[in-house]
Formats: C-alpha cells, structure tokens, sequence
C-alpha cells in the first residue's frame, strides 16, 4: 500500500519527473511546462499541501487551476499514487532515472542519449562515454563527455548520501513520533547528525524504553517508511521516504550513556579513546565501560569522560583532529549557540533571486528573533539573478528607508558583489560607499588556475569597501566541487584587511568548511555565520552554520553576529 503524499517537496519533484518523462515522450511542449510551472507556483508558495489540497485551495493557485495537474496533486495526497504518473513512469526502464541525477544533464541531453544511442542507465552511459560516443553526439562533444563521465563518478561516490538538513528534519520527525510511543524514557539521535557533520549516510536513532519490542513495532509503521529493513526487539531499520535509512536501537536506561557515545562516534573518535583507555586497563564498548568484568557504573558521557581521564567533548568534535589531546589538558570552551546570534546578513528578496519579498525577509528574521538583518541581493553583473543595476537598488534603498520605520529589527542595507574575473566589485566606489555592507562573491569562471583565483579574490579584500567574503569556495555539497583557491593565504590576506570570512549556512554550501574554519579561528580571523536565504523557510537554515562553527570549535568571540546592534553598527561604520 502507497502511503498519501504529504510531504510539498516530494510532490514538486514528482511534478518535474512527469514533465521530463513528457518531454522525453515528444508529448506537447506546453503541456510540459505546464507542469514545470506548477511546479514553480507550488515551490513559492509558503503553504503546506495540508493548507491546499483539503481546502481546496490548490484549484485558486495560478498556475494550477482545477485541470489535471491539480487532478494530479490531489491523487497523490490522497492516494499516494497517480495513474498517469505511473504509467507515465512504466513507459520508460526505471535504470533511466539514474541518469537524471549527473549534474548537467538536462531532460533535452538526457532525451537525446536515450534517442540516439539507446542509453537506458548509468551503466550504459558511462561505458558509452569510455567509446567516445558522446563526442560527435548533437549537443554534446568532447569537453562535455568528460564533464558526464565526471558527472557519473560523483553520483556514484555520493549514492547513499545525503545533506544535513535532510538528516536533521527527519531525525526531529522521528523523534516526535518515536517520544508519542508509550514507556520510552530516553532518546537521542546519535551519529553523523548529532556530530553536525555536513554531510551524512543514515539516521541513528538511540531510545531506552520500558518496552522495548513494542516501541520496535510502532517504529516500523511509521507512516513515512518506504521499506522496513530489519525489524527486531532491540534494533531496527527503516528507508524512510526521503532517501536515508534510519536506524533504532533501544537499550537498557543504564546502558544509555555508553550506547549514546559509542553510536555518536565519529569511528575515529572511538578507536582512538578504546586504545587510550586499554593503556588504562579499561574497556570501552556500547554498553558501557569495564575493568575486568565489573561495570564502572557512568550516569552521563562527562562521566565516562572523567572515568578515562579526559574532559568532556563535545560530540561535534568529536573527528579525532586533535580534541582528544586537547581534552587531556583542559577543558572545552563553551562552543557557540544559535541563541547567542543577534542579527545576520546576507539575505536575498524578490529584488533579485529571492522568493520572498523585502518585508517578508525582513519579518522573518525578525521572527528569529534577531536585532538586526543584512539585505544583500545580487549585484549588476549578475544578469540571471537578476542583479541590480544602480536605479533598482535607490528603489531598494527607499522601500527600505520606508519599511525601516514600521519594523523593530534594524535593517542594514547591503549588496552581494560579484568579485569579477579581474578581482573588482560590481559598482563604482560612488556606489559602494553608500552601502552597510558589501559581501564578495564569486559566481562566475569558477576554472581558472588557483593562483588566478586566489588573485581575484585577493583583490575584492583589498578593497576598502569589502565586508565580507561569500561562500569562499564557492562549492555546492553532493553537487560541485569548490573552485581551486588557495585558503589559507586568503584567511591570511583577510586578518590583515580586517575582512570578514562568511560561514555560509545553506546547508548546500556550508563553506567555510569546518576543516579549514578552525585555521580561521586559530588565526584570529571574524566570521560571520550567515543564511543566504532566498526564502523564509532560508533564514532557518542558521542553525546548520552554527553547527559547522561548532565542529571547528568556535566559541561566540571567533563570530561577528553574536554583537549586540550597537557594536555592529560601529563596526560596519568602522569599514565605510
Ligand atoms: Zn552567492
Ligand atoms: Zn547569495
């Protein structure tokens, strides 16, 4: 049995699987983007399918009306299941939708291959790049075969996993569930996601309970499971819908603690801590920690900790990249908290390529909570976001001015500079004078040689009016690779231009990497944990930047936005 389709974005992808499959069909090119539209409206609208499709609100969507995609959607959140869907989808091998993950293959390449040389999977594709054919193929050649064969690598180096967003909102879903069920006492998520790391392969899921096999029974009929794939009294796994697996394990309320730090890992972590705790005699496994046979009883993970002769480690640091030596020595500091960021910047609007308009953003962050918002859309240059020339931006710049009088929160008007290929901002000094704030960014020519690049980016610091650097590698997670740069010299530069790195928090970039965000913080250099949102639900995604300051040990002093307004404001005015 199909379970009802609650979930927005698994029916948006749906909605653009079924315009691929048309296109490939030779089907009407209108009926196709037909479908990509709705696809569109459904992505901008702020609505859950609870709040449209009972409501029937749907039908009242431009862009979807009461015809067949509506028809569609409507079947699938009740049924999970839609006839022309399927046999949409059971017209076609189900190894073709393999090909729709390489990056660049767009549904008209996509048609193309499995036109003109018959490939219907991975497989087929990858082998027919290693013959050539692609070379003399419409619409493709040499350079691009290369980019589909490197394409094929990555899909299959990153099959099985997933980003932290996904982990971590499934996770907290689960939980809710699994906290409903009666005797559970404890439960954590462990692993990847409690570590914060920013990219993960399952779902751990650690809970004591009263009892145990009926809290295993209630987990396999969690409504959003695709498939069960164990189920037992103490341990059990699920592929949820979403793509990862989960993973359940119940122990007993004694053994939580031990069971807790084992099933956190990382497995680094934990092979390392075994050896130095067999040097003492004492033996580290899920449940707990023995000398001999007796069980040295732990109440929490400080404990086993101090038990071993260490301070308690947090569990985002816990990698083995030097914590363990450190924790020998002293103590952690107090890593930062979300709920010490006051304001943050780099937020986009509809002025460019943002969802949302200028007071929707901005109400939203007040929503957060915070005391001040950095408006940044795109600059000039950057034509396909629709970047603002100078006339856009003074109506940006008086909307503000009037909005500014109605809102608490303090607005600092910004912009995200395009660091051209010769290392300029996108305006004139006249023009950048006037800003709060100025973020430098690269987005275009990303494959020139590192000292090229380090170069540009070099340049954009040096100028007076740069605030910060944007996603400094320029990397999208599970999708592309950060351009070549040489980072260190570049944290270097910024110390001693009193430059900003961003800790970009869009859980697709996460750049600074924590690797390198700890030479940041040993260096001295400010950062500043920032959304780059371009919707509402973007600003939320803070708390995954706070998790990768986290994994680098950065406490609130390494981070520009935890500054109360006052000392914000005198910073930026320090930089004008
Ligand atoms: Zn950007
Ligand atoms: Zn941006």
């Amino acid at each position: 049995m199909k379970k009802p389709i609650r979930d927005k974005s698994e029916a948006i992808e749906i909605l653009h699987e079924i315009a691929i499959l048309m296109e490939l069909k030779n089907e009407n090119i209108f009926k196709v983007r037909a479908f990509e539209n709705a696809a569109r409206v459904l992505e901008g609208d702020p609505r859950d399918l609870a709040a449209l499709v009972p409501t029937g609100e749907l039908e009242k969507l431009k862009g979807i009306g009461a015809g067949h995609i509506a028809r569609i959607l409507r079947e699938l959140y009740e049924k999970g299941k839609s006839k022309d869907w399927e046999e949409l989808r059971k017209s076609f091998p189900q190894t073709l939708f393999e090909l729709f993950r390489i990056p660049g293959l767009g549904p008209k390449k996509v048609k193309v291959l499995y036109e003109k040389l018959g490939i219907q999977s991975l497989g087929e594709l990858e082998y027919a790049c290693q013959e050539n054919r692609l070379m003399d193929l419409d619409g493709f050649g040499t350079k691009s075969q290369q980019k589909v064969l490197e394409g094929i690598q990555r899909v299959k180096r990153t099959q099985g996993t997933y980003l932290i967003d996904v982990g971590m909102q499934e996770a907290s879903k689960l939980v809710t569930y699994l906290k409903k069920q009666k005797g559970v006492t404890r439960i954590e998520v462990a692993g990847s996601i409690r570590r914060a790391k920013e990219i993960i392969k399952d779902i751990d899921i650690l809970v004591s309970a009263n009892n145990s096999k009926a809290v295993h029974d209630a987990f396999v009929k969690y409504p959003e499971a695709q498939t069960i794939v164990a189920h037992g009294d103490t341990k059990s796994s699920i592929a949820l819908r979403a793509g990862p697996n989960c993973d359940l394990r119940t122990v007993s309320e004694k053994e939580f603690p031990a069971a807790l730090y084992y099933f956190t890992g990382s497995k680094e972590h934990n092979v390392a801590m075994r050896t130095l705790a067999k040097r003492k005699g004492i033996k580290i496994n899920e449940y707990g920690l023995f000398k001999g046979n007796r069980l040295i009883p732990c109440k929490d993970e400080a404990a086993i900790f101090e038990t071993l002769g260490f301070h308690y480690v947090p569990p985002e640091a816990r990698e083995n990249t030097g914590e363990i030596e450190f924790a020998a020595k002293k103590p952690f500091p107090r890593f930062i908290e979300e709920s010490e960021l006051r304001g943050t910047f780099h937020v986009h609007t509809t002025y460019s390529d943002g969802l949302a308009s200028l007071e929707k953003m901005v109400e939203a962050a007040q929503d957060l909570g915070l005391e001040y918002v950095g408006i940044s859309d795109h600059s000039q240059s950057a034509k396909y976001a629709k970047g603002l020339e100078p006339a856009r931006l003074r109506l940006q710049w008086k909307e503000i001015e009037a909005l500014q009088k109605r809102v608490k929160i303090r607005i600092f008007r910004g912009i995200e500079s395009d660091i051209l290929p010769d290392g300029k901002l996108d305006y004139p000094d006249s023009i950048l004078s006037q800003f709060d704030f100025v973020i430098g960014s690269v987005h275009s020519r990303f494959n020139i040689p590192e000292k090229e690049m380090t170069e540009r980016i070099r340049r954009a610091i040096q100028n007076k009016f740069l605030t910060f650097v944007g996603h400094p590698t320029g990397r999208l997670l599970l999708a592309r690779d950060g351009y070549a740069v040489n980072l260190t010299a570049l944290i270097d530069e910024a110390k001693d231009a009193g430059v900003v790195m961003e800790v970009n928090a869009n859980p697709h970039r996460l750049d600074l990497d924590w690797r390198i965000l700890s030479y940041a913080r040993k260096k001295g250099v400010l950062v500043s944990i920032n959304p780059d949102a371009h919707s509402v639900e973007g600003m939320k995604d803070l708390r995954y930047g706070v998790g990768i300051a986290r994994k680098a040990w950065l406490t609130k002093d390494d981070v520009l936005n935890t500054l109360p307004l006052k000392e914000i404001d005198k910073f930026l005015k320090k930089r004008r």
